[in-house]
């Protein structure tokens, strides 16, 4: 397209700058032309007009210039990069340049009170560097990850970034932009190559926070890369906000939990498996009041430390604000006064804060005040670690800010600059000056009329303004002849007619001078005042953080105490000890009935067996949010508690909830599996609903044994593992720190009065659900009973044999026999646990049996050609009639508890026939 004119600009403009649409200032619109117009048109449902230019024809969408922002943003959370060209007035016209680029991770005027991460991630042999920034606060932090992408990526999903920079040496990288799509909505963007060079970056590091900053905290070669990176992504922006990214937090993410993405969507920290935000673990504890408070409180639910002083000092400013009532809603009160400082200071810095938001700074800074009396007025809050929140604040140059503020602002200002009354009197000199002779002309004017009608007797006389004749006496028609000389004529109405005197004219021009004076001079006293609070950048972001911190801590009391939540021991020893515990999430809409968990240095390992829907996965994940709560210093829902701080915490949840997410595939579940083998270590936490469930129950239980072999010989890992296997709870009796746990139900698990009875009590439950949980996944019936068929096939004559003890040397401790459901030892090379049997066995953990039994059961099931006839033969004329009753079962018309039943009866029909 060789387009001229204004297209032609558009387009040249277009040209040469890489984000995806260009909105051009063109007078008092924003115009969108070509393709982006109508890309505009569509996502917005804007109406789109035909431009000509030189013969062609464009489409083009606009929007008033004052209405630019909400329309920008709209596209931004779309995903779009959208350039600004503003225009500007030169001496031959004007013209129009890009001014900023807005992006999803530069984006200023978001609606969205949750953080927003741009995030740079680079990789060199010294490792991956990670740097985070969040424009709308300032908040910055970069670090370097050494045990490689997988461990990178961990810590960058933490985040949740909206946009993320990869290096260019990572551009290419599949595992990094396969993960990127499926686990965050973040924009990939690839920024200069150069920005990413280590000089430069390192210089573009240092001249943002001193050199002194960037070379002393030890950030390593990667982060200072990536720190550099993001710094120049954001100034090419145009964001403007560079001045409050005050601070370079190196943070280790050693000494956070490690908290995968599949985790936090298996524990359902922010949002339920399905999508909700109502039903989340944040939903649930969220009391803050604030804006800040809300994104600090899930800044720490999905980092969680592994600090203990800093979590006891957490603990202890919840335990004294749990006690003091008054107090705490005191504080509350206060809080909820608060505007969001960090997001304020950032505006202040980009110069789109407007005389309310300045308003806004002061009020809060008073805050800070308020808060300290509070808290001052309650010995046991101010004897606690409460009263060290608010002592990171300079409060004498809060104080300062506030007084330079109030002294500057009227109490009420209005939302823009261009209004005026912003500044209060007292404030400028100059300013009073001007507005003191602007009120004297103007009141000159207002008493025009009485004094012109005393004057001339002239009695219909009115004296106005309009936009094209400017001030005016206007008389009415029967007295026009009274009017005196100096009047001159400028209309005639229908009744009336409109006269200037040069007196009216003088004072008219001395007014707008006095006017446009006193606007320039309050702008350039507004100006200054938003300088002076953005130059304080970083003490309101000490203010916002200490206040919204002090928000969380008592959202945190708040619910400890409407919950009877108990302040647990935290210890370094691996154990986890919790009595009379309940699930933070369940609790609040369920009659919960509460259970204790044990595990210790000789009980690392819980197989959690129970019928389906007994509360298994409650459980687990009751344990887990247990320990997450734990490590952000909250309270926890149990009667008592002991917590050993754990590293990580890893999960993976059966196939049944994930099938209903439609996401389910066996190799997903092994990639998780593998994910947690990988990275669980002795000090963390592994829950691990279901294993081997997406695949044949020969294959899963293969898997799961030697899933449960490593975990607990190899790892160490504290783990809770819910199993559908029965046949697992038998490595209890061989694996030292294996115990059985199950929840108890009431009555014939299989019958029809099954009652659950959500207690869980040690040892193995004495049955295998597996048919039942198959049959409740919707499996057709007949399917169901055939893969009963097939297990009772395949556990003649297999074995599996136990590897390995507490020393993990790979021996055989025992031998598993499928077809007895137990152990044999002793008799065939298998051995009693820790006898010292020297029939070590190689390779995997789990000898799949004998061939023969296994292609005969496999090419035995193919029903509809009559089976295998092995089976046939076995079964013999019983079985006919018990084919005949299942084909005749109606699978979705019988309730699923019947099914158990009629299941039960057929085999038990097939058993006497075969005995
Ligand atoms: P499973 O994992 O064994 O299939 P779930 O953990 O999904 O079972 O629990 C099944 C249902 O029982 C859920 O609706 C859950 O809310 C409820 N539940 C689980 N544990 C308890 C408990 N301790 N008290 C009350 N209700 C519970």
């Amino acid at each position: 397209m060789n387009a001229t004119g204004i297209v032609g600009e558009f387009l040249a403009l277009k040209e040469e700058t890489d984000a995806d649409l260009l909105a051009m200032q063109c007078g008092d619109f924003y115009e969108f032309f070509a393709d982006d117009a109508e890309t505009v048109a569509d996502e917005l449902d804007l109406s789109v007009s035909q431009k000509s230019s030189h013969g062609s024809s464009y489409p083009m969408a606009g929007v008033p210039v004052d209405e630019l922002t909400p329309y920008v943003s709209a596209l931004v959370e779309r995903g779009y990069r959208v350039a600004v060209a503003d225009q500007h007035e030169t001496a031959d016209g004007h013209a129009r340049e890009v001014t900023r680029v807005v992006t999803p991770g530069t984006h200023l005027e978001t609606a969205d009170d949750a953080a927003q991460y741009l995030a740079a991630l680079v990789a060199d042999e010294d490792g991956h560097g990670l740097a985070v920034a969040d424009v709308t606060t300032g908040a910055f932090r970069a670090t370097t990850v050494e045990d490689g992408l997988g461990a990178a990526l961990t810590e960058l999903y933490k985040f949740d970034p909206a946009e993320v920079l990869p290096g260019p040496e990572l551009r290419a990288d599949d595992d990094l932009l396969s993960g990127l799509d499926e686990r965050t909505d973040a924009n990939v963007t690839l920024h200069a190559t150069e920005a990413f060079a280590p000089a430069r970056a390192r210089s573009r590091a240092r001249e943002q926070f001193g050199a002194e900053a960037v070379d002393s905290v030890g950030l390593g070669e990667p982060a200072v890369r990536a720190a550099g990176a993001t710094l120049s992504y954001v100034e090419e922006t145009g964001a403007g906000v560079l001045a409050s990214i005050t601070r370079l937090q190196r943070y280790d993410p050693g000494r956070r939990v490690a908290l995968d993405a599949t985790t936090q969507r298996n524990l359902e920290l922010t949002e339920t498996m399905s999508g909700d935000g109502s039903g989340s673990l944040v939903d649930a504890v969220d009391h803050t009041v604030t804006a800040a408070g809300g994104r600090l409180l899930r800044e720490w639910i999905r980092r969680p430390r592994r600090d203990r002083a800093e979590l006891r000092r957490r603990q202890g400013a919840v335990g004294a604000l749990a006690e003091a009532a008054m107090a705490r809603e005191e504080l509350r009160e206060v809080l909820g006064d608060a505007y969001d400082l960090a997001r304020l200071a950032s505006r202040s810095v980009s110069g789109s804060a407007d005389p309310r938001d300045l308003r806004a700074v002061a009020r809060t800074l008073e805050l800070v005040e308020s808060a300290a009396a509070a808290i001052g007025r309650s010995d046991r809050l101010a004897d606690s670690p409460l009263a060290a929140v608010l002592d990171r604040v300079d409060r004498e140059a809060t104080a300062r800010l506030t007084t330079t503020l109030d002294e500057a602002l009227v109490a009420e200002p209005p939302g823009t600059v261009t209004e005026g009354g912003i500044l209060a009197r007292g404030y400028d000199e100059e300013l009073d000056g001007l507005i003191e002779d602007h009120e004297a002309a103007l009141e000159w004017i207002e008493a025009l009329p009485d004094r012109e009608k005393r004057r001339t007797g002239i009695t219909h006389l009115t004296v106005d303004r309009n936009k094209t004749d400017g001030y005016y006496i206007q008389v009415g028609k029967s007295e026009t002849d009274r009017v005196p000389e100096e009047y001159d004529r400028i209309k005639t109405l229908k009744n009336s007619q409109r006269y200037e005197t040069d007196e009216l004219a003088e004072r008219e021009r001395e007014l707008f001078r006095l006017e446009e004076r006193r606007a320039e001079r309050e702008r350039e006293l507004f100006e200054g005042l938003c300088e002076r609070v953005g130059e304080r950048a970083e003490l309101l972001q000490d203010a916002g953080r200490a206040l919204a911190e002090l928000d969380v801590l008592v959202a945190l009391a708040t619910h400890a105490v409407r919950n009877d939540w108990t302040r647990p021991e935290l210890t370094e020893d691996g154990g986890l000890d919790v009595t009379a515990g309940r699930h933070p999430v369940v609790e609040r809409t369920t009659e919960f009935v509460p259970n204790d968990l044990h595990m210790d240095e000789d009980r690392r390992f819980l197989i959690v067996t129970g019928p389906n829907m007994s509360g298994k996965s409650t459980y687990m994940r009751q344990a887990a949010l247990i320990v997450l709560l734990a490590q952000i210093g909250s309270f926890v829902p149990a009667r008592e508690a002991t917590v050993g701080l754990v590293d990580g915490i890893y999960t993976r949840v059966g196939a049944l909830d994930e099938l209903a997410q439609g996401r389910s595939t066996f190799m997903v579940e092994m990639r998780e599996l593998s994910n947690i083998l990988h990275s669980a270590t002795e000090e963390s936490l592994v829950i691990l609903d279901e294993v081997g469930r997406g695949t044949a129950t020969y294959d899963g239980i293969s898997i799961a044994w030697a899933a449960t072999e490593y975990l607990h010989n190899e790892i160490g890992a504290r783990t809770l593992f819910a199993t559908h296997y029965h046949e697992l709870t038998t490595l209890a009796d061989h694996l030292d720190r294996v115990a059985n746990v199950h929840v108890a139900v009431d009555g014939d698990p299989d019958g029809e009065d099954v009652t659950f009875l959500r207690t869980v009590r040690e040892g193995p439950t004495d049955r295998s659900y597996g048919v039942h949980v198959a049959d409740l996944a919707g499996v057709p019936g007949p399917v169901v009973d055939r893969s009963r068929a097939v297990l009772d096939r395949l556990r003649e004559d297999e074995a599996i044999e136990v590897q390995g003890g507490g020393g993990g040397d790979g021996t055989t401790q025992a031998v598993f026999d499928l077809s007895a459901g137990e152990f044999t030892t002793g008799e065939d090379g298998g051995a009693d646990t820790g006898d010292g049997d020297d029939g070590t066995v190689g390779g995997p953990g789990v000898d799949a049996g004998s061939e023969a039994t296994d292609g005969d059961a496999i090419g035995g099931s193919a029903t509809a050609d009559g089976g295998a006839p092995g089976r046939r033969d076995r079964f013999g004329e019983e079985a006919e009639a018990v084919l005949e009753r299942l084909a005749d079962i109606e699978v979705d018309e019988t309730p699923p508890v019947e099914l158990m039943a009629t299941v039960q009866e057929l085999q038990d029909r097939l058993e006497t026939d075969d005995g």
